[in-house]
């Protein structure tokens, strides 16, 4: 007996584990598991995919021109050079796919995104990790690693667990020690958070060449999540390539309606950065007269660390937060087993998290 087999790579996945969203007990949650924007989605977004709505016998445009003349606009970005997808997890997938195949590597860094290596096996390629220094993107490291097989190298900047960045400068020293035959990609998914005159998202990097490429997402400060949006910025041969590999209509319609209305919001993308860096450092604050660590983070998240032994350890702290319905996100996955990963949520929920917490380490 035979039954069909999977290409080489597909059952090396390890298949992504998303945020927890429910608790026992039939509990609303607190949930902040998945860096969802704290304030949901502009209420101009809402009102554009409900009006969408009505619509949605029609195909959408499946160029997505209104949105990305939207972004283009709000980014000063040629919108010929933008690509949007169904989440940037499915432009990290085209563009794996696209550039590495059987016996190539793509490259990531030791704690980075889990969908690279998913991504990388799903192509029949390898995933390789360069080792981290502090929770950081090792630029040196990272260019060791990079040999003749390698055909892509991923830098999250901001990274997600971690929420740490890497500067332009490093980001510069990364792509001119890289062999120009690799592709650089920037997944700038939490760029719109950051406010550090240091970083950069990479936009410039493409602009200098053939050779990188810079994802965003409209699910991270954007709240859309659950519409599936995101875009690339890209050199013009590789815009090709993603039209061409990419599904004709792989935006909806109603995603790229909120997407257009989101993007011209100024005012609410402004109000989500202010609250996420006034909430951000307070609830670091309250952490650290608990006694406990949090790793510096630029992102909408924060790192917590717990003692690798005894009552307080992180699989009992996320224990302990589960069981007065608050959901964050263990990270153990990322081999990084004494640390949850917490979304920085509204004033009330990040209070609930600092009261559980008071109550986790009596
Ligand atoms: C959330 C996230 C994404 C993916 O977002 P989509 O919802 O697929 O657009 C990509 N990269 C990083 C680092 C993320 O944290």
């Amino acid at each position: 007996m035979t039954s069909p087999v999977p290409k080489p790579g597909i059952l090396e996945i390890s298949p992504y584990v998303g945020g927890k969203s429910s608790v026992a007990g039939g509990v609303k949650p607190i949930k902040l598991s998945s860096n969802e924007g704290a304030l949901g989605p502009s209420p101009k977004a809402i009102e554009a995919a409900t009006r969408a709505a009505t619509q949605m016998h029609r195909y959408p445009d499946g160029g997505a021109g209104a949105l990305r003349a939207a972004i283009g606009k709000r980014f000063s970005l040629d919108p010929e050079r933008i690509v949007c997808g169904a989440g940037s997890d499915e432009l990290i997938a085209l563009l794996v796919k696209s550039y590495a195949g059987p016996g190539d590597e793509v490259l990531y860094s030791q704690y980075g995104f889990v969908m690279y290596p998913i991504a990388a096996h799903s192509a029949g390629a390898v995933p390789v990790q360069a080792p981290e220094k502090g929770y950081r993107t090792d630029i040196d490291a990272m260019i060791a690693k990079a040999g003749p097989k390698t055909k892509i190298c991923f830098v999250a900047n901001p990274n997600n667990p971690t929420g740490s960045y890497v500067t332009g400068a490093e980001l510069k020293r990364l792509r001119d020690g890289l062999p120009p035959h690799v592709l650089l990609i920037v997944d700038a998914a939490y760029a719109e958070y950051v406010s550090r005159n240091d970083y950069t998202n990479g936009a410039e990097l493409v602009d200098a060449g053939e050779n990188t490429v810079m994802l965003r997402t409209f699910s991270k400060i954007f709240a859309l999540g659950g519409m599936r949006l995101g875009w690339a910025y890209a050199p013009a041969k590789i815009v090709d390539v993603l039209n061409r590999v990419r599904g004709p209509f792989n935006v909806s319609a109603a995603a790229q309606a909120a997407g257009v209305a989101a993007m011209e919001d100024l005012a609410f993308q402004e109000k989500c950065r202010a609250h996420n860096d006034r909430v951000l450092s307070w609830f670091a604050g309250e952490v650290a007269k608990l006694g406990l660590k949090t790793l510096p983070s630029v992102g909408n998240f924060v790192m917590v660390e717990f003692p690798s032994t005894g009552r307080h350890t992180a699989a009992a702290a996320n224990e302990f937060l589960m069981s007065r319905a608050i959901i964050p996100r263990a990270v153990a996955n990322y081999g990084l087993p004494d640390h949850l990963r917490v979304t920085i949520g509204t004033d009330d929920e990040m209070k609930a998290v600092v009261a559980a917490l008071a109550d986790f380490v009596k």
